[in-house]
């Protein structure tokens, strides 16, 4: 009898090559030989300023997919025909092929039936890499994804690289002590990407592409009996040129002194986590790992230490200006200019002199 592992025939079977595989398999299944090729983006759509938009983030993943890879990117949109306005800018940002997966059904949100739809678009065009924005709908829709289409998601990237076919996913790892580099073993490979992380990519205006229809596949929608909109008031950090950061460090009255003085500046106030924790400011102007990527030309920080953490999401401001009482403060590493001094009253003298 052959020394054979490979199966319970006990040698039988005449598997007795060098690999040990059986009769006809001259190497092990691998990976690299699936045929999963193209890039697939979920193009998410909201109401921005009572009009129907794409959401920055669905572009800015487009425009990295096309910066480390050359394989074609193709999207998906889910929703009805009031959609199909948005063609020429989804084209014009770099997508090839659009799987518009049309149904009046799913003009409300979903988050079954929308995985289910890009799920059928992945099952039929075999992507190498599906990404979706980490916005509150993506983190709901992706998980489900990954779970239908039987592979892994790495959430929350804060860089992705390709090699060869395999997508590398980086991201803070361990409570975020470490940043780790993914790869993902099989086939497709996603990921997730919070908002502002990547650049916008210029458009390319008349750029054409083709549009391909599907119905959805999910009939089972639960009922929804009535939905509102509810009216946020959105101060999009990821976008704001100047910020003013607040942390623990200050005391609860200078927020108002420091939202007085961006008003003049034209700056936005942003904050960590502590003071989100705390219940002082919304977590849509919380700064870093779990809040948002910034990318202001400067970026002020009062109070703030600098944890590992918060520094994952100011990686891209242009200038950083620190204001600390401690001279060691971790931030000190990261920052251009530090002023060790007391944040309550440099934001108080701040206002003083802009009101004179
Ligand atoms: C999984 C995970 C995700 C996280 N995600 C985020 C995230 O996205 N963003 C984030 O910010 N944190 C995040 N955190 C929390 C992070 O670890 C820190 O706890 C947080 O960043 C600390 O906020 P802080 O710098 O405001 O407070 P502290 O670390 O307490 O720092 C306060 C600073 O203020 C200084 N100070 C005190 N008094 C004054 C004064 N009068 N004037 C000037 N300076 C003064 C102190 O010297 C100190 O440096 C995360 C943690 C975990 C585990």
């Amino acid at each position: 009898m052959s020394d054979c592992s490979t199966c319970s025939s006990g040698g039988s079977c005449g598997t007795n090559n060098e690999n040990g595989l059986p009769p006809g398999m001259l190497q092990q299944y691998n990976l690299n030989q699936s045929t999963a090729e193209d890039n697939l983006v979920w193009i998410e759509t909201s109401i921005i300023d009572d009009k129907l938009k794409v959401v920055d983030v669905s572009i800015e993943l487009i425009g990295k997919l096309k910066n480390i890879s050359d394989s074609r990117t193709i999207g998906i949109i889910i929703g009805d025909n009031d959609v199909k306005m948005l063609y020429d800018d989804i084209f014009a940002y770099g997508i090839d092929t659009l799987y518009h997966v049309k149904d009046k059904t799913l003009a409300t949100y979903h988050p079954e039936a929308y995985a289910d739809a890009i799920a059928d678009v992945a099952n039929r065009i075999n992507p190498a890499v599906i990404l979706i924005g980490g916005t509150s709908r993506g983190r709901e829709v992706a998980p489900r994804v990954a779970a239908i289409l039987a592979t892994g998601l790495t959430a929350d990237c804060t860089e992705l690289s390709m090699n060869g076919r395999a997508l590398l996913m980086t991201r803070p790892a361990f409570g975020g002590n470490i940043i780790a580099t993914i790869s993902c073993s099989n086939f497709p490979q996603m990921a997730t990407v919070r908002p502002g992380t990547f650049p916008m990519p210029q458009p390319q205006i008349g750029r054409k592409g083709t549009v391909m229809y599907r119905q959805a596949t999910n009939n089972d929608l639960k009922d929804i009996i009535s939905s509102e909109r509810k009216k946020v008031i959105e101060s999009d950090i990821s976008k704001a040129k100047i910020l003013i950061s607040l942390g623990k460090g200050i005391k609860k009255e200078s927020i108002a002194v420091a939202e007085r003085i961006a008003a003049k500046i034209g700056a936005s106030v942003s904050c960590s986590r502590a003071l989100v924790d705390k219940g002082w400011m919304p977590q849509n102007r919380q700064v870093g790992q779990s809040g948002r990527n910034v990318a202001p030309d400067v970026y002020i920080a009062f109070g703030i230490s600098g944890s590992i953490q918060h520094k994952a999401g100011i990686g891209s401001a242009k200038k950083i200006i620190a204001v600390n009482t401690d001279p060691d403060a971790p931030i000190k590493d990261l920052c251009d200019e530090f002023i060790l001094g007391n944040a309550d009253q440099i934001l108080a003298e701040m206002d003083k002199m802009l009101n004179s």
